[in-house]
């Protein structure tokens, strides 16, 4: 235990009162004060004199409160001014609506105030922003050095200038002991360009320059990247080495059979893919793979070619599906690209029980069954194989964890390959699943047209409803989705079992139009998504709930209501309903802000990784990064997937090439990097060993 351990109360400026007020914002102790993050910072380098502020500028001035005072008005709004004056003169600052300022300013104060200048019986600042740089009397702080100020997040018992008052008493002693956390040497940190640990924290706080804040909020997002790293390349470690994992054996009978017999050659994307899944299963280590690729890329054939692998080397290969339909649909599609080769194909249905079920379930344990496919069925109690040697799982996100792993927890483990058609940027996907390996198809098969895809207001629907009813006339079919089942859910919403109501009566009278959202019982949706399918059904009036749709290649157009309302991710998923045929597909985007940055994007492109990078860059990394919800990920303070991206490959690298050598972290000169996992993870860093 450090001093930088030890509790606040020790701290310069610290009494038990002001401890008290520290721990109910989390600071406990002198260390987490050191990682107190400013919010921002105020650059007094472009002050102006307040002389100089003119009406309609954005000013930064600085000076001493010489008089204040509430101002009623009128209408009732309370108006606290202060007069502040500096070299230049005097200046008046205004807060409408904001009386309470008035307790927190003494005259005397030396504030910094920033603000739009105004003309009102005189020129005023109106404050966005204000700090107090140093207090009147007796309990003044000493200056800050510098010309950058930091401000904290603050608290009503612990005021800006009191958490500033305590870096200016503390700060220097503190930063003398950091060094003993440092576990970079100087060519690592100078290979990856970053500063020592004990200078970022202290530029964080007393920064001579705003670069230097960015110099030392990158060292601190190398910290989270790589500690993150860590946890997850723990897991890993586990999950692919601890037990033993299979060597498939190649024979390559099978394999070259496919291949000789497909219709199509692989893509560039599909062949380097397939490389990397190969390389896996021939090894001992655990194959443990995340294959990331948009709608249509074809990554049903890698996960076949992976499953024959398997079965030439003596095993059997599960996949699974988080619908029936969907798992059906691999099933025959798989046994379409197997042509004539004798390799058993089994699907295990849900809805299907008795002797048909004991009967399937009795191939698939007997070995008759090479290749078993199926939705949650697969992992239902009773389920036994003979030699399952290779899990695959599709859409991989709609299932929980436990279910993804319930295939997986035998002897000898079955390799794993999870496959998403939610692509999410490379860099977020190694942050959030840094226990993967990852392989990406970014190519789709030539000859694919785009989706056109338009935006339209709610007052052209009339003329965009024409033109399904064209594609309805050809013979095609067609997707119209809502944001909303029910009315009542938001009145601003177009809800679907209305619209199905109207549009039947109305502009599609005469067509066949079936209703289909998430409330539905399952078999409902099943027959419904048949009958669709079949083309007993032109028109599905639906919910999301299509999102993980089927293949209809008939169906080449699609509506989408309230468009605004979607995430752009989903958007594209949805879209990918329409682009299954030869004959290109057409989206239009319904919506009343077709400016909106989603809207634009989504018609701009129809590139999975580029709608993905968007999709991030909108929405923030905060709303992928829950608690706890993603197993070892935590929230990310420092690290800025976009600024820092950089940092993310090397940090999983130098993770996982320690955790090789040093799994559980005992070597002594680990010892620091260790303290810093104990300290972030607490109890989940526990996965090394009791420490
Ligand atoms: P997804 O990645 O969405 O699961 P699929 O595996 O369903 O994509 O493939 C979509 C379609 O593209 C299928 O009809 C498949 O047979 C076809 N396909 C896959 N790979 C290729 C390729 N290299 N060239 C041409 N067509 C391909
Ligand atoms: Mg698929």
């Amino acid at each position: 235990m450090t001093s930088l351990d030890r509790p606040v109360q020790f701290l310069k400026g610290v009494g038990p009162r002001r401890a008290e007020s520290l721990q109910r914002i989390g600071i406990l102790t002198a260390r987490d004060l050191l990682y107190h993050v400013p919010r921002r910072y105020d650059d007094a380098s472009t002050i102006t004199p307040v002389a100089l502020a003119e009406v309609g500028m954005d000013v930064t001035v600085a000076g001493e409160v010489r008089s204040k005072g509430i101002v009623p008005t009128r209408s009732g709004l309370r108006i606290f001014q202060a007069v502040i004056k500096d070299d230049s003169g005097l200046i008046t600052c205004a807060w409408p609506g904001q009386p309470w300022v008035e307790r927190l300013l003494r005259e005397g104060d030396r504030i910094l105030v920033t603000g739009k200048v105004k003309f009102f019986h005189g020129r005023q600042i109106q404050p966005r922003e204000h700090t107090i740089l140093s207090r009147a009397g007796g309990d003044s702080p000493p200056t800050p050095s510098g010309t950058i100020f930091a401000t904290y997040p603050a608290a009503e018992d612990l005021p800006q200038w009191i958490l500033r008052r305590l870096f200016v008493l503390n700060l220097d002693s503190l930063i003398g002991q950091v060094a003993r956390d440092e576990y970079l040497t100087p060519p690592e940190r100078q290979a990856l360009n970053l500063i020592e640990l004990s200078a970022a924290l202290r530029d964080l706080h007393r920064p001579p320059s705003l670069d230097r804040v960015d110099a030392a909020r990158r060292r601190l997002a190398w910290d989270e990247l790589f500690l993150l790293q860590l946890m997850q390349a723990r897991v890993r470690h586990q999950a692919t080495l601890e037990r033993p994992g299979i060597a498939f054996v190649r024979t390559n009978e099978l394999i070259r059979a496919l291949h000789d017999s497909l219709p199509f050659r692989l893509t560039a994307a599909q062949a380097r893919v397939l490389r990397d899944i190969t390389a896996d299963m021939t090894s001992p280590r655990r194959m443990n793979r995340l294959l990331q690729g948009d709608v249509g890329c074809g990554k049903t054939v890698v996960a076949l070619f992976a499953m024959l692998l398997a079965v030439e080397g003596g095993f059997q290969a599960a996949l699974m599906a988080p619908t029936e339909i969907l798992a059906e649909q691999h099933a025959g599609a798989i046994r379409a690209l197997l042509g004539g080769l004798p390799v058993g194909v089994e699907v295990l249905r849900g809805s299907v029980t008795g002797r048909r079920r004991d009967e399937a379930r009795a191939r698939v344990a007997g070995g008759e069954a090479r290749l078993v496919v199926g939705s949650h069925a697969l992992i239902q109690e009773g389920v036994e194989f003979e030699a399952l040697g290779l899990v695959v799982v599709d859409e991989q996100h709609r299932f929980g964890v436990r279910q993804r792993m319930a295939l997986a927890e035998r002897d000898p483990r079955p390799d794993t390959l999870l496959m998403s058609a939610t692509p999410i940027p490379r860099s977020l996907a190694m942050t959030l699943h840094g226990e993967l390996d990852l392989s990406i198809i970014d190519e789709l098969p030539p000859g694919r047209r785009p989706v056109a895809t338009r935006a339209a207001t709610p007052g052209q629907r009339g003329k965009v409803l024409g033109e399904v009813c064209r594609h309805l006339d050809r013979g095609r079919q067609a997707y119209l989705v809502y944001p909303a089942i029910e009315e009542s859910e938001r009145a601003d919403l177009l809800a679907a079992e209305a619209e199905f109501e109207r549009l039947g009566a109305e502009e599609l009278a005469g067509r066949t139009l079936a209703l289909l959202h998430g409330r539905m019982p399952a078999d409902e949706k099943d027959r419904i998504m048949r009958d669709f399918q079949a083309g007993r059904i032109e028109v599905l009036v639906a919910t999301t709930v299509v999102e993980v749709g089927i293949d209809v290649p008939n169906a080449t157009v699609m509506v989408v209501e309230n468009a605004e309302r979607f995430g752009l991710s989903q958007l594209h998923q949805l879209r990918g309903r329409v682009g299954r045929g030869v004959e290109g597909g057409l989206c239009v985007a319904i919506t009343g802000e077709p400016e909106s940055e989603r809207v634009a994007a989504f018609v701009r492109t129809t590139d999975g990784f580029e709608i993905a990078s968007e999709d991030l860059r909108i929405r923030g990394q905060g709303d992928f990064f829950g608690a706890e919800q993603h197993g070892h990920s935590t929230e990310l303070r420092f690290a800025d997937l976009f600024k820092h991206e950089d940092l993310i490959r090397p940090a999983r690298e130098r993770a996982r090439a320690l955790i090789d050598v040093d799994p559980r972290l005992a070597d002594p000169a680990n010892a620091p990097v260790r303290a810093h996992l104990d300290r972030r993870y607490g109890e989940r860093a526990k996965l090394f060993g009791v420490g």
